[in-house]
C-alpha cells in the first residue's frame, strides 16, 4: 500500500453475518465518494460472545 493512500479499517458487528458483495461494493463506493478513502478494509463480525473481537473496547459506544 502506498503511504499516500488513505486507508480505513473498520469492524462491523452484523449478527446476521456477511451482508453480501453488493453491500461491500456500495459501502466502499460511499467511503470513497464521501471521504476520499481509497483503501477501505471492512471486517464483518457477528458479535458472538463466544468469539469476542480482541480489538473491541470495554465500553460499547
Ligand atoms: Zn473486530
Amino acid at each position: 500500500m502506498s503511504t499516500r493512500e488513505t486507508a480505513l479499517t473498520v469492524h462491523l458487528v452484523m449478527p446476521n453475518g456477511f451482508p453480501g458483495d453488493d453491500f461491500l461494493r456500495e459501502t466502499c463506493q460511499q467511503l470513497h465518494d464521501l471521504f476520499g478513502i481509497e483503501h477501505p478494509t471492512l471486517q464483518i463480525e457477528t458479535g458472538d460472545p463466544n468469539y469476542p473481537c480482541h480489538l473491541e473496547s470495554d465500553h460499547q459506544v
